[in-house]
């Protein structure tokens, strides 16, 4: 490519909210045939909130609140932010947490209070021997089929609650996999949450292929294996745990408003987090490799 043809290509980009960091995105991006999107803050807002808060054993609303936002107050996940607010909301108090551990893509773990608290995923409390998660997974189900992901609470191994939580789908969404479709691209959804939660998002949004319960690992995996099957791959992510599959995609686009080692991994990064953006990549794409030819 031309350096002019190039740099024109990132002005313009950067005048829509595409910025470009990696100049062979130009090159690449009119090629890409499939487009692989992460579902927390990539199609929704990324900006959670607690909707319902569902107790188990002897365990209350306001202290099972109290214990979980102590622990989710270290950490970054959107998800956690929710229940930090959600604590703030209801005038309770965040307690001191030691031992805070951070499990990507599955949950967080710490002690409060001389408790051990482990917040996240089915499998997650299922691997720590967590009593009674069964009871939880009914109740889950209801406000998952809604598109809610809700987050397992247990205190001292035996489940204590379960959380749903609410990201809206975000309202440039619908009309950029619209856009997408009609470009012809493939468009398969990612999501380290539980089946029922993907299957309720995809299906809203008429995508017609995701995965869930996937890994960061499975994540890098599936873009890897899509690119060995000669696809041409641009991955969307907002997470940490998507920093892996951003790196091996052809194309590695960020949301700006996403973590910053996402934003590292990527090639383009999304102002404002829209996802129409990737459109516009293909659009200047083409302009810049037709300007050049
Ligand atoms: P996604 O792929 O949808 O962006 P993640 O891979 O970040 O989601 O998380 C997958 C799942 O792990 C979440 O749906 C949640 O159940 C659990 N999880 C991850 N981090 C946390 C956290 N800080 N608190 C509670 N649950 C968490
Ligand atoms: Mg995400």
């Amino acid at each position: 490519a031309t350096p002019m043809s190039v740099m024109v290509g990132v002005g313009r980009g950067a005048k829509e909210g595409v910025l470009i960091k990696n100049a062979e995105v130009l090159e690449v991006m009119e090629k890409v045939d499939t487009i692989v999107v992460d579902k927390t803050g990539t199609l929704t807002q990324g900006r959670p909130a607690v909707t319902a808060v569902e107790t188990f054993g002897k365990w209350s609303e306001d202290d099972v609140l109290i214990l979980a936002a102590s622990v989710e107050a270290q950490s970054e996940h959107p998800l956690a932010d929710a229940v930090v607010r959600r604590a703030k909301a209801d005038d309770l108090p965040i307690h001191e947490a030691t031992d805070f551990k951070s499990i990507t893509g599955g949950g967080v773990q710490a002690h409060v209070d001389d408790h051990t608290i482990l917040i996240g995923k089915t499998d997650l409390l299922q691997q720590h021997n967590v009593a009674e998660v069964d009871a939880g997974l009914n109740a889950a189900k209801n406000h998952q089929t809604e598109g809610a992901t809700v987050v397992f609470v247990s205190i001292d191994d035996q489940l204590a609650a379960i959380l749903a939580i609410t990201d809206p789908i975000k309202e440039s969404t619908p009309n950029a996999l619209q856009t997408l479709h009609e470009l012809g691209l493939k468009v398969i959804m990612l999501t380290g949450d539980a089946e029922p939660t993907a299957k309720a998002v995809a299906t809203k949004l008429g995508i017609d292929e995701f995965h869930a319960g996937v890994s960061p690992e499975d994540k890098h995996a599936f873009v890897r294996k899509l690119k060995n099957d000669g696809k041409i791959v641009a991955m969307c992510g907002d997470g940490i745990n998507d920093a892996p599959a951003l790196a091996e995609a052809n194309v590695g686009i960020a949301m700006g408003t996403g973590t910053g080692v996402a934003i590292e991994s990527a090639g383009v990064t999304l102002v404002g987090g829209d996802l129409r953006g990737v459109a516009a990549a293909g659009n200047l794409s083409r302009k810049t490799m037709s300007n050049i030819r």
